[in-house]
């Protein structure tokens, strides 16, 4: 075969792709015949594809590329740790300067108490440790009864058994099924489920489904509790402000275990360094991946507090992955977390482009097919609705308008994800006011353009 490059045409390298390639969560024989948009290059807050458009990111690849793309730093150091030290492990009593740095760099940064970090590979594993970690550490505290972990409904958590299972996604549970041992209790989305309650009112019914399912289940039974500060995948979907004091407030009175999957609200993505801050949350273990590396590297790790690092220390813990702390990934990491901090970037985002995307985001209301618009630091969503006042569905099946509207995104070179009939924003936090307006520009012209097409095809009902 003759090398693949960025100079073959896209046909060839699409029906290569059609070819070899399975696509994660895609329908593949139906892609291989439309093929795949094939991207080149990344600078910043664009990427190039193989016909030479300029594509503005707002999904900063898959909520990951935190600082943005073409960042030679990152290549530099992994060139240097490579050369020096391309791999070693940390089960038998090893260790290496990447590792120690990357985990006392991420202990500085986490909340109080929160000073140990187990490194995994991707947010998907580093869950699957929080469901061995939490039920181990009830185990050699002398309960070995307690292993049922609460989770939620259209949470997202990844997609190996573990995290999927953890996933309230009946998408992903309906491939390969789920493990044992975890329930779901109903997620805090107000415009798609609040009816007649204030937000207020629902947010706190929605948390005391937790009191009602650990006394359901008996807290003899009970691990712990896992939540995303804000449902990323599930549709940026933000929480009244009622929600997570009372989740607080309940996981305290019953003394379970509380897991922050903060693999998107992590490193800035809210405005702070973690969700958990944002929202006045108390973890016992935060899940990190994503933008701890920015992507560039793939990374992630469970951040575990002293109490629960103690038992758990206290005898092995039968646990670990060949790239635990890859000495390549974490010198990577590190690097972006020192870039994130000489550049003030969670300032940027909390005090910058927060506010100016806020005003913008909000302004999108005025299309009369947009509803809602949520937006934490710089995740955003929009609902789309053929009636706001009502906050009513479209008569089509769910996400039907929604692909509609990312198809209209992509054609205007702006990257903005669906989740069912809402449209989702996580652009990289470096991102300027100048290309914020693109971003919006964009978006508006979409928007309208779908809009447009529906009513012409009799679908806007
Ligand atoms: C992406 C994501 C994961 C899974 O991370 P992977 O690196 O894809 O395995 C877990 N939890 C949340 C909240 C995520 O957004």
């Amino acid at each position: 075969m003759n090398k693949i490059t960025n100079h073959m045409p896209t046909a060839e390298l699409q029906a290569l792709d059609a070819a070899h390639h399975m696509h994660p969560f895609t329908a593949n024989t139906a892609l291989g015949s439309k093929g795949a948009r094939i991207m080149t290059q990344g600078k910043g807050v664009w990427l190039t594809d193989s016909e030479g458009n300029k594509i503005i990111d707002g999904m900063a690849g898959l909520w990951c590329v935190n600082i943005g793309y073409g960042r030679t730093e990152l290549g530099d150091v992994a060139k240097r740790q490579m050369d020096e030290l391309a791999y070693y492990n940390t089960f038998f009593q090893t260790s290496h300067v990447p590792a120690i740095a990357l985990a006392a760099k991420i202990a500085e940064l986490a909340p109080e108490g929160m000073n140990h970090v187990f490194f995994a590979g991707s947010g998907s594993e580093a869950n699957d440790t929080n469901i061995r970690l939490v039920r181990r550490y009830w185990d050699a505290k002398g309960q070995p009864e307690k292993r049922i972990i609460i989770a939620r409904t259209n949470g997202y958590h990844g997609s190996t058994i573990g995290g999927g299972s953890l996933g309230g996604m009946s998408g992903i549970h309906a491939h390969g099924g789920k493990i044992a041992g975890v329930v779901h209790i109903g997620e805090p989305n107000y415009w798609a489920q609040g009816g007649d309650m204030t937000p207020e009112a629902f947010g706190l019914a929605r948390a005391q489904e937790l009191e009602a399912m650990i006394l359901n289940l008996g807290v003899e039974n009970v691990a712990a509790f896992i939540g995303e500060p804000v449902q990323g995948a599930g549709g940026v979907i933000v929480p009244p402000s009622s929600y997570w004091p009372e989740i607080q407030r309940i996981v305290d009175k019953y003394g379970i275990l509380l897991i922050a999957d903060e693999v998107i609200t992590g490193f800035g993505r809210t405005g702070n360094w973690f969700g958990s801050q944002s929202f006045g949350i108390k973890p016992h273990i935060m899940t990190i991946a994503k933008g701890l590396s920015s992507g560039y590297q793939p990374i992630g790790g469970s951040i575990v507090c002293d109490e629960v690092a103690a038992v758990i220390g206290s005898d092995e813990f039968n646990h670990g992955y060949t790239y635990s702390g890859h000495p390549v990934a974490a010198a990577v990491a590190l690097e972006n977390l020192r870039i994130m901090q000489e550049e003030n970037i969670v300032a940027h985002v909390r005090d910058v482009a927060h506010p100016y995307l806020a005003k913008k985001w909000a302004g999108l209301m005025e299309h009369p097919m947009v509803g809602d618009a949520q937006l934490v630091g710089l995740m955003g969503s929009i609902a789309l609705t053929p009636n706001k006042a009502a906050r009513a569905k479209f008569s089509s099946d769910v996400g039907t308008v929604g692909y509609r509207c990312r198809e209209r995104c992509f054609a205007n070179n702006l990257i903005m994800r669906h989740v069912g009939d809402r449209m989702i924003i996580s652009p990289p936090l470096v991102i300027t006011l100048e290309e914020i307006d693109v971003l919006i520009e964009r978006a508006w012209v979409s928007i309208d353009e779908c809009y447009v097409g529906l009513k012409g095809d009799g679908l806007f009902k």
